[in-house]
């Protein structure tokens, strides 16, 4: 109750991309309890991992000292650790001696082999001000652009169709958009699991008359809302968008005028659709020609309409071809540029959106400038008073192999836990092991952190100061709650005494330092200050004036694409990487659950969130369990070509037969032990939403 609590401190959750403001009640340096505040995208509500998930930063298991691996202790994940007893495998140090120990390492080997042999990953769960000074450490410190996030493991294809087709990764209108709009798409998205409190917006759009047509192989809690509800064939998502085209196309259902004026190549899209009719693509994806029709009519023939898309579809060798299919759906019937229609992929984690515009990705500096313009580059140089790399980084999955390859020997991993979170974790894990230096910075000791020479103790969310961007790009403002327990430092001020310890003369006292040097090479963030966030708590980007909310719908006029217009980018249907066969007859897809938040570091620390899911678990339709003469509740093998893990099988009617899907949250179960690496060419995403797999009783 609120009468107990000593203050009150604003802030936003940590966990989704909707990035819901909320207030944490505080007694004794403790969050007590935390309520929703009435911010832009989520109007007082919460789900269940903001109202519940606040106190996995008093978990047992947290850091509160550096660490450093004891001499003779080999590096990987020994069964017999116990996380929450780590001085069996490491010891602890000072600042001074883990600092000087994990930067040494790290410029021991630059000096050994060149800026090439190391490289960072930062993260989404950290604020913008943390990722601008991440990837400015790995770009001036270490000397090279391998830099990445976990934007490459959830949206990477969407926002290279997105910045190749519109000249922007970012979406073209908030959520709330939705309650305006006459149909709305939910393809290869599950809001109510991933998006809780979107998903709330996209039930009072269908109350209020909103069509609302829901594509994607699994059925999901949103279906009881919908107009239509269309399960495709895994992997056949790029037939089914393109028979749609088709149709608009051949019934001429396009609106030409928005054509004329905004677009480019549409004579290509309608060359390239001819022969995709809806009898010819409905054996690919699984739709039946008359529901293909009726999907592209009501789509086209909405005066306002929206497609938000999730990993469902960005998590395929042809992620950036679905989202190309999806742009050529909405630019070919004018869906974009107007209140109520848009391009929407729903971003995943609280920050990847800032996190992604504030440099944390290998090709491209902050605000998307790509790295080999050397115009765009020298304004950097002069920023930063630093040559910077004209070359691409290599990508998480990329990075990996370059390890194994014996490339990269040093790497900084920040907040990121590849070793749960990686296509093929034998392989990643392997590469970790093999890296001659490993700095882990985190909360806890991870599965990734069991592999580090070094580990810093991180500041959790809730004892943070620092902006995040969400899905609707509203920048907003964290406050510190709490402060971190024991010898715990901010993420900042551990990013900057690496970097002095690189030579760097950096001198940054507060976070808000570092967002006024981000607004000098960032004009995404022209006219947001820290002030305005401290006084108004979110502003949207772009924003127009010092006293202007921000664009909730943005490309009225022009895309920002030499000469205004935006560009149609045909695509053919493409095969799985890996096909079902005879030895692996079923699909496996991965993804979250509700109560647990990706490799489950935090939620898994949390005790309601742990109460609520305690155990691993795969779904599959309850036809497919009867099949394998399995009870629900009773456990399976699920074996792929690269891995085995046994865990309890629960019956899901919205499964269709043929699939099985497993959370990647659990490390008794990790499903990404089973994943394919196999990459999307352009987003180098990789597919871990099909993979062929074996069940068996266990
Ligand atoms: Fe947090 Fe997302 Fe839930 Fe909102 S919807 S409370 S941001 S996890």
């Amino acid at each position: 109750d609120s009468a107990v609590a000593d203050r009150t401190v604003d802030s936003i959750c940590p966990y989704c991309g909707v990035g819901c403001q909320l207030t944490y009640h505080v007694k004794d340096e403790q969050i007590l309890f935390v309520e929703g505040r009435n911010g832009p995208s989520n109007q007082g509500r919460l789900c269940v991992k903001g109202r519940f998930g606040f106190d996995y930063p008093n978990h047992p298991a947290r850091l509160t000292r550096p660490l450093i691996r004891r001499e003779g202790v080999p590096k990987g994940m020994d069964p017999g650790f116990d996380p929450a007893n780590p001085l069996t495998h490491f010891r602890e140090a000072s600042w001074e001696e883990a600092l000087d120990l994990a930067a040494n390492g790290l410029t021991g080997l630059k000096a050994a082999h060149g800026p090439d042999a190391l490289a960072g990953f930062g993260s989404a769960k950290c604020s913008n001000e943390e990722a601008w000074l991440f990837q400015k450490l790995v770009r001036t410190g270490f000397g090279s652009n391998h830099v990445d996030h976990c934007t490459r493991l959830c949206h990477a294809s969407s926002v290279a169709a997105l910045m190749e087709c519109l000249g922007s990764g970012a979406v073209t209108a908030s959520f709330m958009q939705a309650l305006q709009a006459d149909v709305v798409i939910l393809t290869g998205c599950n809001p109510a699991v991933n998006h809780p409190v979107a998903a709330t917006y996209f039930k009072q759009a269908a109350r209020n008359g909103t069509r609302l047509i829901i594509l994607d192989p699994r059925g999901q809690a949103l279906d009881a809302y919908a107009w239509r509800s269309v399960r495709f064939t895994p992997g056949g998502d790029v037939a089914l968008y393109n028979a749609m085209l088709h149709v608009i196309v051949a019934e001429k259902l396009y609106d030409p005028a928005y054509i004329d004026a905004h677009t480019e190549g549409f004579e290509a899209l309608a060359t390239s659709v001819v022969d995709m009719t809806p009898e010819a693509m409905a054996p690919l994806c699984g739709v039946d020609p008359g529901t293909i029709c009726e999907l592209a009519r009501a789509y086209a023939g909405a005066e306002r309409a929206m497609i938000f898309w999730g990993m469902g579809i960005s998590q395929h060798v042809h992620g950036t071809d679905n989202a190309r299919c999806l742009i050529s759906l909405a630019l070919a019937c004018g869906h974009t540029g107007r209140p109520g229609t848009g391009l929407h992929p729903l971003r995943g984690q609280n920050n990847v959106q800032g996190a992604s515009d504030a440099g944390l990705i290998p090709m491209v500096l902050p605000d998307y400038q790509p790295v080999g313009d050397a115009q765009l580059r020298a304004a950097f140089e002069e920023l930063w008073n630093t040559p910077l790399d004209a070359t691409s980084g290599l990508t998480v999955v990329e990075i990996m192999d370059a390890i194994l390859a014996g490339t990269i020997k040093g790497m900084y991993i920040l907040g990121e836990n590849p070793a749960m979170s990686d296509p093929d974790l034998h392989h990643a894990r392997q590469a970790l092991a093999a890296l001659e230096h490993l700095v882990v910075q985190d909360l806890f000791v991870t599965e990734t952190a069991q592999f580090a020479d070094v580990i810093l103790p991180a500041s959790a969310w809730p004892e943070k100061e620092g902006t995040v961007t969400n899905t609707n790009r509203q920048v907003q403002l964290g406050r510190a709650a709490v402060a971190p327990p024991g010898e715990a430092k901010p993420d900042w001020w551990i990013i900057q005494e690496i970097a002095r310890r690189f030579g760097l003369v950096w001198d940054y006292a507060h976070p808000r330092e570092v967002f006024a040097e981000m607004k000098q090479g960032m004009h995404s963030l022209d006219h947001i200050s820290w002030e305005r966030l401290e006084d108004e708590g979110s502003v949207t980007y772009p924003c127009p004036a010092d006293d202007a909310p921000g664009a909730d719908v943005v490309f009225s006029d022009a895309f920002p694409r030499a000469g205004g217009r935006a560009k149609f980018s045909p695509t053919r249907p493409l095969p799985p990487d890996e096909p079902v066969d005879a030895d692996y007859p079923t699909v496996l897809t991965t993804g979250r659950l509700l109560e647990h938040w990706h490799t489950g570091a935090m939620t898994r620390r949390s005790r309601v969130l742990d109460d609520l899911e305690p155990e691993a678990a795969a779904s599959l339709a309850p036809a497919e369990l009867g099949r394998l003469g399995v009870a629900p509740g009773e456990s399976i093998t699920i074996a792929t070509r690269r891995g085995t893990i046994t865990l309890v099988a629960r019956a899901d009617p919205r499964m269709p037969e043929g699939m099985v899907f497993v959370p990647f949250a659990f490390v008794e179960a990790a499903a990404n032990l089973l994943t394919n690496p196999a990459l999307d060419p352009f987003g180098k995403i990789p597919e871990f939403k099909y993979a062929a797999c074996r069940l068996s009783p266990a």
